[in-house]
Protein backbone atom coordinates (compact mmCIF):
# COMPACT_ATOMS: atom_id res chain seq x y z
CA UNK A 1 0.00 0.00 0.00
CA UNK A 2 2.79 2.06 0.91
CA UNK A 3 6.35 2.35 -0.12
CA UNK A 4 9.03 4.64 0.87
CA UNK A 5 12.34 4.68 -0.66
CA UNK A 6 15.33 6.57 0.42
CA UNK A 7 13.29 9.59 1.69
CA UNK A 8 15.44 12.55 2.88
CA UNK A 9 13.99 16.00 4.43
CA UNK A 10 16.58 18.98 5.54
CA UNK A 11 15.05 22.20 7.38
CA UNK A 12 17.80 24.28 6.12
CA UNK A 13 21.15 22.50 7.28
CA UNK A 14 19.67 20.55 9.29
CA UNK A 15 18.59 16.92 7.86
CA UNK A 16 15.89 15.21 9.54
CA UNK A 17 15.18 12.28 7.80
CA UNK A 18 18.07 10.28 6.42
CA UNK A 19 17.22 7.94 3.70
CA UNK A 20 13.87 5.96 5.28
CA UNK A 21 12.99 2.82 3.31
CA UNK A 22 10.00 1.86 4.24
CA UNK A 23 6.72 -0.51 3.12
CA UNK A 24 3.19 -1.21 4.56
CA UNK A 25 0.85 -3.81 3.98
CA UNK A 26 -2.76 -3.02 2.52
CA UNK A 27 -4.70 -3.84 5.87
CA UNK A 28 -1.19 -3.17 8.06
CA UNK A 29 -1.06 -1.06 11.04
CA UNK A 30 2.33 0.08 11.91
CA UNK A 31 3.28 2.05 14.97
CA UNK A 32 6.28 4.53 15.03
CA UNK A 33 7.87 5.01 18.32
CA UNK A 34 10.90 6.87 19.09
CA UNK A 35 12.42 10.09 21.47
CA UNK A 36 11.18 13.11 20.70
CA UNK A 37 13.48 14.58 17.73
CA UNK A 38 13.81 11.58 16.05
CA UNK A 39 11.54 12.46 12.76
CA UNK A 40 8.44 10.93 13.45
CA UNK A 41 6.47 13.84 12.83
CA UNK A 42 8.25 14.83 9.77
CA UNK A 43 8.26 11.40 8.20
CA UNK A 44 4.30 11.36 8.37
CA UNK A 45 4.39 14.30 7.17
CA UNK A 46 6.33 13.74 4.27
CA UNK A 47 4.02 10.60 3.63
CA UNK A 48 1.24 13.17 2.10
CA UNK A 49 3.35 16.15 1.47
CA UNK A 50 2.54 18.29 3.97
CA UNK A 51 6.15 18.39 4.08
CA UNK A 52 8.04 17.84 1.09
CA UNK A 53 10.65 15.88 0.72
CA UNK A 54 13.99 17.13 -0.08
CA UNK A 55 14.65 13.69 -2.34
CA UNK A 56 13.22 9.67 -2.39
CA UNK A 57 10.35 7.86 -3.40
CA UNK A 58 6.92 8.06 -2.18
CA UNK A 59 4.50 5.24 -3.81
CA UNK A 60 0.62 4.97 -2.39
CA UNK A 61 -1.55 2.03 -4.32
CA UNK A 62 -0.48 2.40 -7.91
CA UNK A 63 0.54 6.32 -7.64
CA UNK A 64 4.20 7.27 -7.43
CA UNK A 65 5.99 10.71 -6.73
CA UNK A 66 9.60 11.03 -7.44
CA UNK A 67 10.07 14.01 -4.82
CA UNK A 68 12.66 15.82 -6.82
CA UNK A 69 10.66 16.23 -9.81
CA UNK A 70 7.14 16.36 -8.22
CA UNK A 71 4.44 17.95 -10.06
CA UNK A 72 1.28 19.44 -8.24
CA UNK A 73 -1.34 16.87 -10.15
CA UNK A 74 1.29 14.12 -8.40
CA UNK A 75 1.08 15.61 -5.18
CA UNK A 76 -3.04 16.09 -5.16
CA UNK A 77 -3.39 12.44 -6.11
CA UNK A 78 -0.78 11.16 -3.53
CA UNK A 79 -2.66 13.20 -0.95
CA UNK A 80 -6.46 11.74 -2.03
CA UNK A 81 -5.43 8.78 -1.11
CA UNK A 82 -4.37 9.66 2.58
CA UNK A 83 -6.09 11.20 5.73
CA UNK A 84 -3.84 12.32 8.54
CA UNK A 85 -5.53 12.79 12.43
CA UNK A 86 -3.64 15.72 13.92
CA UNK A 87 -2.07 15.86 17.48
CA UNK A 88 -4.17 18.98 18.10
CA UNK A 89 -7.20 18.20 16.62
CA UNK A 90 -7.39 20.84 13.86
CA UNK A 91 -11.05 21.33 13.61
CA UNK A 92 -12.85 24.11 12.44
CA UNK A 93 -13.84 26.45 15.69
CA UNK A 94 -16.65 27.85 13.86
CA UNK A 95 -18.26 24.62 12.23
CA UNK A 96 -20.19 22.09 14.31
CA UNK A 97 -19.21 18.23 14.29
CA UNK A 98 -21.65 17.54 11.59
CA UNK A 99 -20.20 20.22 9.63
CA UNK A 100 -17.00 19.36 10.38
CA UNK A 101 -17.37 15.75 8.93
CA UNK A 102 -19.34 17.41 6.22
CA UNK A 103 -16.86 19.60 4.84
CA UNK A 104 -14.50 16.69 3.25
CA UNK A 105 -17.43 15.04 1.92
CA UNK A 106 -18.93 17.97 0.08
CA UNK A 107 -15.73 19.71 -0.73
CA UNK A 108 -13.36 16.56 -1.68
CA UNK A 109 -16.03 13.42 -2.45
CA UNK A 110 -18.86 15.74 -3.49
CA UNK A 111 -21.74 14.54 -2.27
CA UNK A 112 -25.01 16.05 -2.22
CA UNK A 113 -25.90 18.20 1.17
CA UNK A 114 -28.38 15.48 2.34
CA UNK A 115 -25.72 12.64 1.42
CA UNK A 116 -23.22 14.35 3.31
CA UNK A 117 -25.07 14.39 5.87
CA UNK A 118 -26.18 11.07 6.29
CA UNK A 119 -22.38 9.92 5.76
CA UNK A 120 -21.54 12.47 8.22
CA UNK A 121 -24.20 11.34 11.10
CA UNK A 122 -22.86 7.79 10.51
CA UNK A 123 -18.98 8.31 10.74
CA UNK A 124 -20.08 10.52 14.29
CA UNK A 125 -22.42 7.47 15.21
CA UNK A 126 -19.33 5.18 14.76
CA UNK A 127 -16.86 7.29 16.98
CA UNK A 128 -19.49 7.61 19.85
CA UNK A 129 -20.52 10.85 19.06
CA UNK A 130 -24.90 10.42 17.24
CA UNK A 131 -25.64 12.88 20.20
CA UNK A 132 -22.96 15.80 19.74
CA UNK A 133 -24.05 16.31 15.86
CA UNK A 134 -24.74 20.23 16.63
CA UNK A 135 -21.91 21.03 19.05
CA UNK A 136 -18.75 22.97 18.54
CA UNK A 137 -15.39 22.17 19.35
CA UNK A 138 -15.38 24.50 22.17
CA UNK A 139 -18.20 22.55 23.56
CA UNK A 140 -16.37 19.27 23.24
CA UNK A 141 -13.73 17.53 25.56
CA UNK A 142 -10.44 16.95 23.65
CA UNK A 143 -11.34 13.18 23.68
CA UNK A 144 -14.41 14.24 21.71
CA UNK A 145 -13.28 16.55 19.67
CA UNK A 146 -10.40 14.09 18.96
CA UNK A 147 -13.11 12.07 17.65
CA UNK A 148 -14.93 14.26 15.59
CA UNK A 149 -11.14 14.55 13.90
CA UNK A 150 -11.40 10.40 13.26
CA UNK A 151 -14.56 10.66 11.81
CA UNK A 152 -13.25 13.77 9.37
CA UNK A 153 -10.94 11.28 8.16
CA UNK A 154 -12.95 8.66 7.86
CA UNK A 155 -15.30 10.20 5.74
CA UNK A 156 -12.46 11.50 3.08
CA UNK A 157 -12.89 7.35 2.06
CA UNK A 158 -8.76 7.68 2.35
CA UNK A 159 -7.05 4.33 1.00
CA UNK A 160 -4.50 5.09 4.70
CA UNK A 161 -5.06 7.05 7.87
CA UNK A 162 -2.18 9.10 9.63
CA UNK A 163 -2.33 9.77 13.13
CA UNK A 164 0.22 12.03 14.66
CA UNK A 165 0.35 11.44 18.15
CA UNK A 166 -3.62 11.31 18.26
CA UNK A 167 -3.81 11.27 22.32
CA UNK A 168 -0.68 13.53 23.28
CA UNK A 169 -2.37 16.59 24.01
CA UNK A 170 -5.43 14.77 25.99
CA UNK A 171 -5.62 14.57 29.97
CA UNK A 172 -5.06 11.42 30.65
CA UNK A 173 -8.67 10.16 31.30
CA UNK A 174 -9.47 11.23 27.89
CA UNK A 175 -6.98 8.69 26.16
CA UNK A 176 -8.42 5.50 26.39
CA UNK A 177 -11.50 6.48 24.54
CA UNK A 178 -9.98 7.59 21.70
CA UNK A 179 -7.48 4.76 21.54
CA UNK A 180 -10.80 2.50 21.74
CA UNK A 181 -12.16 3.93 18.46
CA UNK A 182 -8.94 3.98 16.99
CA UNK A 183 -8.66 0.31 17.98
CA UNK A 184 -12.18 -0.04 16.06
CA UNK A 185 -11.17 1.38 12.95
CA UNK A 186 -8.23 -0.99 12.84
CA UNK A 187 -10.40 -4.22 13.30
CA UNK A 188 -11.93 -3.22 9.94
CA UNK A 189 -8.73 -3.58 7.94
CA UNK A 190 -8.19 0.29 6.69
CA UNK A 191 -4.34 0.80 6.25
CA UNK A 192 -3.39 3.27 9.49
CA UNK A 193 0.30 4.30 10.57
CA UNK A 194 0.52 5.60 13.77
CA UNK A 195 3.32 8.33 15.34
CA UNK A 196 2.58 7.33 18.99
CA UNK A 197 4.00 7.24 22.78
CA UNK A 198 1.21 5.12 23.95
CA UNK A 199 3.56 1.60 24.11
CA UNK A 200 0.55 -0.70 25.66
CA UNK A 201 -1.51 0.63 22.48
CA UNK A 202 1.45 0.10 19.72
CA UNK A 203 1.93 -3.09 20.70
CA UNK A 204 -1.78 -4.41 21.46
CA UNK A 205 -2.95 -2.73 17.72
CA UNK A 206 0.04 -2.93 15.42
CA UNK A 207 0.85 -5.70 13.63
CA UNK A 208 4.40 -4.02 12.74
CA UNK A 209 6.81 -1.57 14.81
CA UNK A 210 8.72 0.71 13.74
CA UNK A 211 11.52 2.19 16.17
CA UNK A 212 12.95 5.78 14.77
CA UNK A 213 16.24 7.66 16.16
CA UNK A 214 18.64 10.63 14.72
CA UNK A 215 16.35 10.30 11.60
CA UNK A 216 16.67 6.85 10.85
CA UNK A 217 14.84 3.47 11.05
CA UNK A 218 16.98 1.62 13.99
CA UNK A 219 14.48 -1.43 14.08
CA UNK A 220 11.42 -2.66 13.17
CA UNK A 221 9.52 -6.03 13.58
CA UNK A 222 5.88 -7.31 15.26
CA UNK A 223 5.27 -5.64 18.51
CA UNK A 224 6.64 -9.07 19.82
CA UNK A 225 9.91 -8.89 18.17
CA UNK A 226 10.56 -5.00 19.58
CA UNK A 227 9.18 -4.73 22.91
CA UNK A 228 10.34 -8.39 24.30
CA UNK A 229 13.79 -8.33 22.28
CA UNK A 230 15.13 -5.77 20.66
CA UNK A 231 18.40 -6.05 18.75
CA UNK A 232 19.24 -2.56 18.99
CA UNK A 233 20.82 -0.73 22.09
CA UNK A 234 19.17 2.52 21.34
CA UNK A 235 15.97 0.52 20.89
CA UNK A 236 16.28 -0.96 24.60
CA UNK A 237 17.38 2.07 26.00
CA UNK A 238 14.63 3.97 24.67
CA UNK A 239 12.26 1.12 25.96
CA UNK A 240 13.28 0.95 29.12
CA UNK A 241 12.10 4.48 29.94
CA UNK A 242 8.62 3.70 29.26
CA UNK A 243 8.42 0.31 30.82
P1 LIG B 1 9.44 13.79 16.40
O1 LIG B 1 8.09 13.71 15.78
O2 LIG B 1 10.16 12.48 16.39
O3 LIG B 1 9.44 14.39 17.77
P2 LIG B 1 9.92 15.83 14.43
O4 LIG B 1 9.72 15.18 13.13
O5 LIG B 1 8.81 16.66 14.98
O6 LIG B 1 10.35 14.72 15.52
O7 LIG B 1 11.21 16.75 14.39
C1 LIG B 1 12.48 16.28 13.98
C2 LIG B 1 13.45 17.43 13.95
O8 LIG B 1 13.09 18.34 12.92
C3 LIG B 1 13.48 18.24 15.23
O9 LIG B 1 14.81 18.58 15.49
C4 LIG B 1 12.67 19.47 14.88
O10 LIG B 1 13.10 20.58 15.62
C5 LIG B 1 12.94 19.64 13.41
N1 LIG B 1 11.83 20.28 12.68
C6 LIG B 1 10.59 19.78 12.56
N2 LIG B 1 9.81 20.60 11.83
C7 LIG B 1 10.59 21.68 11.50
C8 LIG B 1 10.37 22.88 10.75
N3 LIG B 1 9.18 23.14 10.18
N4 LIG B 1 11.40 23.72 10.62
C9 LIG B 1 12.61 23.46 11.17
N5 LIG B 1 12.88 22.36 11.89
C10 LIG B 1 11.88 21.46 12.05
Amino acid sequence: MIKLKQIHKSFGRAEVLKGIDLTVLKGEVVAILGPSGSGKTTLLRCLNYLEKPSDGEISIGEHTVHCKKAHKKDIQKLRRKTAMVFQQYNLFRHKTAIENVMEGLIVVQKLPKAEARKKGVELLEKVGLGNKLDSYPSQLSGGQQQRVGIARALALNPEVILFDEPTSALDPELVGEVLAVIRKIAKEGITMVIVTHEMGFAQDVANRVVFMDGGVIVEEGSPKDIFQSPKEERTRQFLARYT
